[in-house]
C-alpha cells in the first residue's frame, strides 16, 4: 500500500532562483544594504534620485544595493566609473539623510 502519495520534485518552486542575478564585484560592498538599514526607508524612497547611467538608463538600486536582482530587470546592472561614482554619491546621501529625523 502506498499511502504517502507521490510528490513531485519541485518543478516551479527553484525558478525564481533561476531568474535571479547576483551583484559579486567587491567594490561595491561598500553599497550594501546593512542590517541595521532599511531598503526602503534608506534608499527606495530616493529612487527619484537615483542618478542614470552615461547611456541614460536608470541604475537599478536593488542590484547594487541588495546585491541581487532579476534577469527580467530593464535597469542598469553595469557601471562605468563615471556611473559608479554619481551612484556611490547617491547612497552616500541617501544614508545620510536617513541620519536625520522625518521632522
Ligand atoms: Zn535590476
Amino acid at each position: 500500500m502506498e499511502k504517502n502519495g507521490k510528490k513531485l520534485p519541485g518543478t516551479h518552486q527553484d525558478q525564481d532562483k533561476q531568474d535571479m542575478v547576483y551583484d559579486n564585484d567587491k567594490s561595491h560592498q561598500k553599497w550594501r544594504v546593512k542590517e541595521n538599514e532599511n531598503f526602503s526607508r534608506t534608499f527606495y524612497r530616493n529612487q527619484k534620485e537615483c542618478p542614470k547611467t552615461e547611456e541614460g538608463k536608470p541604475i537599478c538600486m536593488k542590484f547594487f544595493i541588495r546585491g541581487v536582482c532579476m534577469k527580467s530587470c530593464t535597469r542598469s546592472h553595469s557601471l562605468s566609473a563615471e556611473d559608479a561614482k554619481n551612484f556611490n554619491e547617491f547612497v552616500e546621501g541617501c544614508r545620510q539623510r536617513a541620519l536625520k529625523p522625518d521632522f
